[in-house]
C-alpha cells in the first residue's frame, strides 16, 4: 500500500505528538501522520512510575494525554501498532512493518528510548519487568496485586520510584546496584548517603556491588541468584538498567547517530528535510555548548515544539535549562542543567545530610552550568535562571556554599 504524507512523524511521544500539534498550528492545510508501534495516542509516560497511578488512587483515564477525538479535530492521521522498518532519504519513504509505504516532505524521528532488557539465563521467565510502556505498567500492576518479595535491579530514577510504590504496596524490597554507593556517577557521596538512607528507613534492602547471574524459577521468576552465588527469593524483579535509543532501522539510510541520533541547534540531522526530537536526540545544546542527549519529559516536549517549528521552514534554535525532578522515600531530588562531573568543574556543597537538605551547585569557568538538589527543589528556578542568563558567580563560591545565601540576589 502506498500513502504520503507531508509532515511525517515517527514516534507518538511527547516530542512527536508536540511537533504534530505544533505544525498544525503553522500549517492549516498540509498532512501529518504519526506513526506508533505502541497501539495507543498520546499518554503520561511520567506518570508510569508514579504511585498514585500505579495504586489505582487515580482514575486509569488520566493517562491519556490525547484523545481519539483529538486526533481527528486536528487532522492528524494516527497510524497505531505500526513499526516503521525502513528509511530510503533518496526517495524520502519510509517503509512500515505492514508492507506500507509512506512517501514525505519533511520527516521528524522523535523514536525516543527502550528500556535495556538483562540477557542473563532466566530473564524470560514472567514477572520479570523493564518499564518504558503502558503496557510494561499494566504487567507490573497485575503483578503487584499478588506479589509478597520484589527485586528492582538498576539505580536510575525509575528503580528508585519503582522501590517507593512497591514499599506503599506492602511489598519486601530489594534494591540491587552494581556500585559501591546510589548514583555514583550523577552524585557525591553526601547526595548517595542521603538517599541510601532515606531507601533502608523506608524498607528497602540495598545489595550494592551485586551483578546478577541468572534467574531461577519455574514459568514465574522465585529468585534472583548474584555472581557471589548469593540467593535472593522474589515474586517479581523489576529491572532499570538503562535505555538505547532504536536508530539500528536507520543506519542504510546513513543518518548520523551517537548514543542518539545526531542534530544541530536546531535539530536538523545530516540528512536534508530530516530533523529528530526528544530522548531520542543527541542535539548540540547551544547553553552549555556540547552535544548532548537528554531523557526528559519537557526537554522532549520543548524539542518537539522547536523541530515542528523548523519542519515548516522556521529557523529556531532550540534553547531550555533542562531538569528531573523525582519524589520518594521523603525526599525531593532534582537534576538541573548540565551536572556532568568533568576534573576541570568546580563543585560547592550547601546544606548537609544533617540538615537533610543538601545541594551541589557545579561551576565551569566561574558560571554555574548545573546543580542537584535534594530537598531544596525551591531552588530549582532561580539556578535554571543563573545557568541561562549565564552570569558570572566567580568570587561568590562562599555565599554560595551558605544554605542561607538567597540565591535570587544573583539574578
Ligand atoms: C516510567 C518512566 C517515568 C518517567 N518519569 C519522568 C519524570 O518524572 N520526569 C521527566 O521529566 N521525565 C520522566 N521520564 C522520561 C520521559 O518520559 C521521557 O523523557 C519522554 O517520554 C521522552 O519523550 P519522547 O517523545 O522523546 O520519547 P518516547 O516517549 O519514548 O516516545 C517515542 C515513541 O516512539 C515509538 N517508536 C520508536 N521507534 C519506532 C519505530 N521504528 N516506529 C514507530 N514507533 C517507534 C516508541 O515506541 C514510543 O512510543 C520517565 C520515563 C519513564 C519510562
Amino acid at each position: 500500500m502506498k500513502e504520503a504524507a507531508k509532515y511525517l512523524i515517527i514516534g507518538g511521544g511527547i516530542a512527536g505528538t508536540t511537533a504534530a500539534e505544533t505544525i498544525r498550528q503553522q500549517d492549516k492545510d498540509g498532512s501529518i501522520a504519526i506513526i506508533s508501534d505502541e497501539p495507543y495516542g498520546l499518554y503520561s509516560r511520567i506518570m508510569l512510575s508514579k504511585p498514585n497511578f500505579f495504586l489505582e488512587k487515580i482514575p486509569f483515564e488520566k493517562v491519556w494525554l490525547k484523545q481519539t477525538s483529538w486526533y481527528q479535530e486536528q487532522n492528524i492521521k494516527l497510524i497505531a501498532g505500526k513499526k516503521a522498518v525502513e528509511l530510503d532519504v533518496s526517495k524520502k519513504t519510509v517503509v512500515l512493518d505492514d508492507g506500507t509505504n509512506i512517501e514525505y516532505e519533511k520527516l521528524l524521528l522523535a523514536i525516543g528510548g527502550c528500556a535495556r532488557k538483562l540477557t542473563n539465563p532466566g530473564s524470560d521467565k514472567k514477572n520479570i519487568f523493564v518499564l518504558r510502556t503502558l503496557d510494561d505498567a499494566k504487567g507490573i500492576i497485575a503483578a503487584t496485586k499478588t506479589a509478597k518479595k520484589a527485586v528492582t535491579i538498576g539505580g536510575g530514577f525509575v528503580s528508585f520510584e519503582m522501590c517507593d510504590m512497591l514499599r506503599m504496596a506492602g511489598i519486601e524490597v530489594t534494591l540491587l546496584i552494581r556500585e559501591d554507593c546510589y548514583w555514583k556517577n550523577l552524585l557525591d557521596e553526601t547526595s548517595g548517603a542521603m538517599i541510601e538512607d532515606a531507601l533502608i528507613k523506608g524498607g528497602v534492602k540495598i545489595i550494592k556491588q551485586a551483578e546478577v547471574a541468572e534467574f531461577y524459577g519455574k514459568e514465574k521468576v522465585e529468585g534472583v541468584v548474584l555472581k557471589d552465588g548469593s540467593k535472593i527469593d522474589c515474586d517479581m524483579a523489576i529491572c532499570g538498567v538503562g535505555i538505547f535509543c532504536p536508530f539500528s532501522w536507520l543506519e542504510s539510510a546513513e543518518i548520523k547517530a551517537g548514543r542518539g541520533i545526531l542534530a544541530n541547534e536546531f535539530l536538523e540531522t545530516n540528512i536534508p528535510d530530516i530533523w529528530t526530537a526528544g530522548d531520542s536526540a543527541e542535539f548540540k545544546d547551544i547553553i552549555i555548548g556540547e552535544t548532548v542527549q537528554l531523557g526528559n519529559w519537557v526537554n522532549a516536549q520543548m524539542q518537539g515544539k522547536a523541530a515542528g517549528l523548523n519542519m515548516v521552514g522556521k529557523k529556531e534554535p532550540f534553547k531550555l535549562v533542562s531538569f528531573y525532578t523525582t519524589q520518594g522515600f521523603g525526599l525531593t531530588i532534582a537534576f538541573v542543567g548540565d551536572i556532568r562531573p568533568k576534573p576541570e568543574r568546580v563543585i560547592i556543597n550547601r546544606g548537609s545530610k544533617e540538615m537533610n537538605s543538601y545541594a551541589r551547585i557545579i561551576i565551569a569557568d566561574g558560571e554555574v552550568v548545573g546543580a542537584t538538589l535534594i530537598n531544596r527543589t525551591q531552588e530549582l528556578s532561580v539556578i535554571s535562571k543563573i545557568i541561562e542568563k549565564d552570569i558570572n558567580v566567580a568570587g561568590k563560591e562562599k555565599e554560595l556554599s551558605d544554605p542561607a545565601f538567597n540565591l535570587s540576589s544573583l539574578n
